[in-house]
């Protein structure tokens, strides 16, 4: 059990600057996910019922695969409209930072946060929070931020300004960020505050089509061909590699989006116990790594691939080749067995 999650302190400070504050700024990390998306949203709804002016504010775009979920129009995406996501930001009074844990995974929305002077809380589940905060509510044990918020709503007596867009929103992370309730889901308080959610009627079934069931030709294509041609397993060591390159991204029309889920596949065969897939991203080699069980992909990206993440869940980026990359994931490959 893991019982309250703010301590007296914080719920005097975050009760504090909320009753302060007018207008209110809510960010998540780059490429949002299901998580970064809903958690933002659902704080944003919550916050507006009782009279704030909240608005979300994203480093970039959200996917296309998540355009689905309401009110994502609303959301500012500073790489599409910097001026206003400037002048939100200047004029906020207080930031809630949601879904990460470090002022690089935010990119150039960092130095805008920097120069404004508004207090910052963070609601998270990442390790190792950076010292950037001014109220830190940071739950690497939680399945999600999703649940973070949640939790926060509930324990600072907001629950009544909850509805069954604000439940959506907190479903759709806690669903996306456990693989439907597979990994990090493991004790009882999900399953009570799944009971809780699903008590505003919210439709289960179609956030789970829409969020982890719907695929566009292209995606089905790509990820048809990184399995079949470009899948390396290494039996011996339990690891699987997936790359693709600029040229078979191009072939294959990819957008953003098209490979999520794609480093998941591998863990089906037996005995892969952890994956990397590196894929080649117009400056950088983006690298997602999948583990089950203790294997920690989170150490791995942090040595190797200047990331991090959660023990089973993690990525990171090299500036290089693929074929240097390709040669990195060899010698994690040789560290380990030495
Ligand atoms: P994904 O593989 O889905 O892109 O990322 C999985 C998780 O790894 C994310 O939730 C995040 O925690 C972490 N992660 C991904 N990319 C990076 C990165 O470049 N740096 C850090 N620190 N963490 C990352
Ligand atoms: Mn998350």
């Amino acid at each position: 059990m893991i019982g309250q999650i703010l301590n007296k302190a914080s719920y005097n400070a975050i009760r504090q600057l909320v009753d302060n504050a007018r207008n209110i700024v809510i960010t998540c990390h780059l490429s949002p996910d299901g998580d970064a998306v809903g958690s933002t949203l659902a704080l944003c709804r919550v916050l507006r019922h009782m009279g704030k002016y909240a608005t979300v504010v994203t480093p970039d775009m959200v996917p296309r695969s998540l355009h689905f979920v309401p009110m994502v129009k609303d959301i500012t995406a500073f790489t599409m409209n910097e001026a206003r996501a400037r002048s939100l930001v200047s004029q906020c009074d207080l930031i809630f930072c949601l879904d990460f844990n470090s002022l690089h995974r935010i990119d150039r929305l960092g130095e805008v946060f920097m120069q404004s002077s508004a207090p910052r809380i963070l609601l998270d589940h990442h390790l190792n929070p950076e010292n950037l905060f001014d109220v830190v509510v940071s739950y690497p044990e939680l399945s999600s931020t999703c649940e973070v918020v949640y939790r926060v709503i509930n324990e600072m007596g907001w629950r009544r300004f909850m509805d069954k867009l604000t439940a959506q929103y907190i479903y759709l992370g806690m669903m996306t960020d456990t693989g439907n309730f597979t990994y990090s889901s493991d004790y009882p308080e999900v399953y009570e505050i799944l009971a809780d959610l699903v008590s505003f009627n919210i439709d289960k079934q179609r956030i789970y089509n829409l969020a982890m069931n719907t695929f566009s030709a292209d995606c089905l294509r790509i990820q048809g061909y990184a399995l079949a041609e470009k899948m390396q397993l290494f039996i011996e060591d339990g690891a699987a590699l997936i790359t693709l390159n600029r040229e078979e991204l191009d072939r294959f029309n990819y957008k953003r989006g098209d490979t999520e889920g794609l480093v998941n596949k591998p863990l089906a065969i037996p005995g892969i116990q952890w994956v990397v897939f590196l894929r080649e991203d117009p400056d950088v080699i983006k690298v997602s790594c999948r583990s089950e069980g203790d294997f920690s992909v989170s150490d791995i990206c942090s040595r190797y691939f200047h990331g991090g993440g959660h023990k089973n869940a993690a990525g990171g980026e090299l500036h290089c080749t693929m074929d240097e990359a390709v040669d990195e994931f060899k010698k994690v490959l040789d560290d380990i067995k030495r």
